[in-house]
C-alpha cells in the first residue's frame, strides 16, 4: 500500500468519529453487504451476478453467511482503488451516510463495486470490514458461476478459472474481501496443475510478479516459479487463509458522531 495515502485516509477517518470494533465470539454468521457505484448500476445484471458468485465462495462451513445487496451509492470518484483510499467510502460506512442517501453496514465486510479499470494497479483497497473495487462491467459479462466451472479448462473441484477479466476481476473481488476479514497476501499459494501455474485469490497476480516479497505463504508452501507456464486462478481459499477465516471474531458497529 501506498503509506502516504493510507495515512491521509485514517486523518479523515478519525474527523468522523469512531469505528468501534466488536468481538463476537465465536462467529456463527457472516454479514457481508455489496454495493454498486452509480457507474457500476449501469451493467445489467451485474449484483446478481456478484452474489450468486459471493453467495459459493464465502459459504465457509463454520459460519452461515447473511449476504446481501446495500444498494446504488452515489461517490466522486469510479476508481476502485482511491474511493476507498481517499477516505470516501470509509467515511460513508463510518457515518452511515453518503450524501443525503443512508447506508446500513453490514457487521463484516461492506464492499463497493464501481465502473474502475481493471488493467493498472490499484484496481481494488480493503481494510478491515470495509473494501472497494472496480471492474463492474468485467463482472457483469461473467457466465454464471456453473458455467465458468464447466468449461474445459476449468477444474470444478478445486475452482480453477481461466485467467480471462471476469474471473480474474471476480478473484479480485474475493481479494478485497479477504482484507477486509484481515487475510494478508502470504495467506495465499500458488501451485502447479499440469502445465499451468494456479494461484488462489490473497496471492492474485502477485503470482507472475517477480518483485513479490515473499518466498513462501503462510500455508508452509513456497510459490513455485511462473516461468512460461499458463496461468490459471483460483477462486476458492488457501487451507491458511480458511483455518484463520474460522478464527475470525471481529465485527464493526459504526458510531455516529
Ligand atoms: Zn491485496
Amino acid at each position: 500500500m501506498k503509506r502516504r495515502v493510507f495515512l491521509g485516509m485514517v486523518g479523515s477517518l478519525a474527523s468522523v468519529g469512531t469505528l468501534a470494533y466488536a468481538t463476537r465470539d465465536p462467529v456463527t454468521t457472516l454479514e457481508v453487504r455489496v454495493w454498486l457505484s452509480n457507474g457500476a448500476a449501469t451493467y445489467d445484471g451485474v449484483m446478481d451476478r456478484i452474489l450468486e458468485y459471493l453467495e459459493e465462495i464465502l459459504a465457509l462451513e463454520h459460519w452461515s453467511l447473511e449476504l446481501s445487496a446495500g444498494g446504488t451509492v452515489e461517490v466522486s470518484t469510479e476508481d476502485g482503488a482511491r474511493v476507498t483510499t481517499s477516505g470516501e467510502w470509509p467515511m460513508a460506512i463510518a457515518s452511515g451516510a453518503i450524501g443525503s442517501r443512508d447506508i446500513t453496514p453490514a457487521a463484516d465486510v461492506n464492499v463497493l463495486v464501481t465502473d474502475g479499470q481493471m488493467e493498472r494497479a490499484p484496481t481494488g483497497y480493503g481494510l478491515p470490514h470495509i473494501a472497494s473495487v472496480g471492474g463492474a462491467r468485467h463482472l457483469s459479462s461473467l457466465d454464471s458461476f456453473d458455467a465458468l466451472l464447466a468449461t474445459p479448462e476449468a477444474d470444478v473441484d478445486r475452482w480453477i478459472v481461466p485467467n480471462e477479466r471476469g474471473p480474474r476481476t471476480m478473484q479480485i473481488l474475493v481479494h478485497e474481501i479477504g482484507h477486509a476479514l484481515g487475510l494478508h497476501h502470504d495467506h495465499g499459494v500458488s501451485f502447479r496443475d499440469g502445465d499451468a501455474i494456479v494461484a488462489t485469490p490473497m496471492l492474485s497476480s502477485y503470482a507472475w510478479t517477480a518483485d513479490y516479497g515473499g518466498d513462501r505463504s503462510r500455508c508452509g508452501e513456497s510459490y513455485p516459479d511462473p516461468a512460461d507456464h499458463t496461468r490459471k486462478l483460483s477462486l476458492a481459499f488457501s487451507s491458511c487463509a480458511h483455518r484463520d477465516l474460522e478464527a475470525y471474531s471481529g465485527g464493526m458497529t459504526p458510531q455516529n458522531r
